[in-house]
């Protein structure tokens, strides 16, 4: 069989859910029977998201070989349960990156590089390393921004040369769109997704199909209109509205017969009927009504929630597993460093300290963490959340602020947290990290081993700083277990405390592993705790 490719491009705004459209889509085809991978193409010129901001880009989500991506990469995963690589995220800056070093190579020796071939074709290839690299069989390629972008036209143009290079039948246009409401009259407008589509014609890519999202339901005329003036069969014309649950948009996708008309114009046959049964009741299960349990996210990105994307999905998927909702508060650490008295805390069930970097907001999550350990709260923290829980407790044993991170301190007289050895040398700020995952082993006995039911455990990482080993006996006397180390034994992974009913923190990413219907068992330990919590 031939590779499929569907191609995903977005018109009229960008954040209209284009990435989770994609990743639903992944779930539906492979319902089908076949092998699905998703890529990202990201128009922006940095090598990858990890050297930006997360008020830039929102969170950087780490795949199992290292490579910082974008956080759509995240929904694929969690949509369609299988792990991506580095070739499923591209930007512009390596291709660019990619097609300059073999210039300095002579690779093109008397050539001029050129935007068409020269970076077209670095793009169609990296597309076609996605079959190569992940064994699928159908492809989806999602196109960041929104058509019409300078950025994203080469993209465009490398999708417009892969109908005519690998033909009608593997390839198929989506074309993802919003309908604005215009409250005065009450209705929907169609107009600037015939824009949208007229541009998109403009670069030469007909869409096969449009998915119009919107927040106010879409009547059959309104599907009629846009099928007339875009030119796409009726039934090819997806009304999505916004649901109340972000894994209701499989199901939605395939009641309008999407994966039916994909199949059907690509020529791919079903291999197996789609069961939803599982997905439905997951679904059903997220919508029934449950006992409410406050948790509060102490982190320093608050302000936009994109920043934590898989910590709040892991969350939620670990209130499931315990059959609650959550309702998680999101709390500013640069604000709890002003109040003198943090008692509001002791309303929460649970507290969380998620990663970071850089010193803002780090005394305020230190007191959070201090509340959390005095008041017995039960607390996770991931990454930095781990590393200053040590700090913590470091400050409470030898009785001074003193003791800290190199990262915020480097004069500290107790460095608990330091530097990584493999990381000193090192001056880039891009790629450079610990990244990617590694094995931790557990050490029987300990919360964490019970969590898992597991010896050995793969988790993935993104960090320069480490537990500094010269601190490990004096801060066991305070009751703080290493319950996951590294196979060597040299790196502390999992750190929790005795004598609490759940403190716990990882060096790694949980996060980025927890599935809807797979909850992270240290995330699904923590809300256990936190139900308890609320009981007493
Ligand atoms: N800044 C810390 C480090 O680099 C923690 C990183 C993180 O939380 N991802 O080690």
């Amino acid at each position: 069989m031939k590779t499929k490719y569907i191609f995903l491009t977005g018109g009229v705004l960008s954040s209209v859910g284009k990435g989770v459209t994609a990743a639903a889509l992944g779930r539906l085809l492979k319902e089908r029977g076949y092998q699905v991978a998703v890529q990202k193409l990201d128009p922006y010129i940095n090598v990858d998201p990890g050297t930006m901001s997360p008020y830039q880009h929102g969170e950087v989500f780490v795949l199992e070989d290292g490579a910082e991506t974008d956080l759509d990469l995240g929904h694929y995963e969690r949509f369609i349960d299988t792990n991506l690589n580095r070739v499923c995220n591209v930007t512009t800056g390596q291709v660019y990156e990619d097609v300059i070093s073999r210039e300095r190579r002579g690779d093109y020796l008397g050539g001029t590089i050129q935007v068409i071939p020269h970076i077209t074709n670095v793009i169609k290839e990296r597309i076609r390393q996605v079959p190569e690299s992940t064994g699928a069989e159908i492809v989806l390629v999602e196109v960041g921004g929104t058509v019409g972008d300078i950025e994203s036209l080469p993209f465009l143009e490398a999708l417009r040369q892969m109908r005519g290079d690998i033909g009608r039948r593997n390839s198929f246009y989506i074309h993802v769109t919003w309908l604005p409401y215009i409250g005065a009259t009450g209705e929907l407008k169609t107009k600037p997704t015939q824009h949208s589509v007229r541009e998109l014609r403009s670069i030469g890519i007909s869409p096969d199909m449009i998915i119009a999202r919107s927040d106010h339901p879409i009547e059959e005329e309104l599907r009629e209109k846009i099928s007339l003036f875009c030119d796409v069969e009726k039934n090819a014309v997806i009304p999505m509205t916004t649901t109340d649950t972000l894994y209701n948009i499989p199901l939605i996708l395939d009641e309008f017969g999407v994966g039916d008309y994909i199949f059907q114009k690509t020529k791919l046959e079903e291999r197996q009927k789609p069961d939803w049964t599982t997905w439905q009741e997951m679904v059903a299960a997220m919508r029934r009504a449950k006992e409410r349990i406050p948790i509060a996210v102490v982190g320093k990105y608050v302000e936009l929630q994109d920043a934590y994307m898989s910590v709040r999905e892991a969350l939620q998927h670990a209130g499931l597993a315990n059959r609650v909702d959550l309702d998680i508060d999101w709390i500013h650490s640069a604000s709890l460093e002003e109040k003198d008295d943090l008692s509001f805390l002791e309303k929460y069930a649970g507290i969380l300290v998620p990663g970071g970097f850089g010193g803002r907001g780090i005394e305020g999550k230190i007191k959070a963490i201090q509340f959390a350990r005095e008041n017995r709260i039960p607390y996770l923290g991931l990454c930095l959340g781990m590393q200053l829980m040590v700090v913590e407790l470091a400050r409470h044993h030898f009785g001074s602020q003193d003791a800290n991170s190199t990262e915020f301190n480097p004069n500290t007289q107790h460095p608990v947290i330091d530097l990584m050895p493999d990381q000193r040398e090192i001056t880039d700020k891009g790629g450079t990290m610990r990244l990617g995952v590694y094995p931790c082993h557990l050490q029987p006995g300990t919360i964490a081993a019970r969590a898992y039911g597991e010896d050995v455990v793969q988790e993935r990482h993104r960090h320069r700083f480490e537990f500094n080993n010269a601190y490990r006996d004096e801060l066991s006397q305070e009751g703080m277990v290493y319950s996951g180390l590294s196979p060597d034994g040299r790196l502390v992974e999992i750190a929790e405390l005795k004598d609490h009913p759940f403190m716990l923190g990882t060096q790694f990413h949980p996060e980025f592993l927890s599935r809807p219907y797979r909850a992270h068992p240290l995330f699904t330990a923590f809300i256990k705790a936190a139900v308890e919590h609320s009981q007493n």
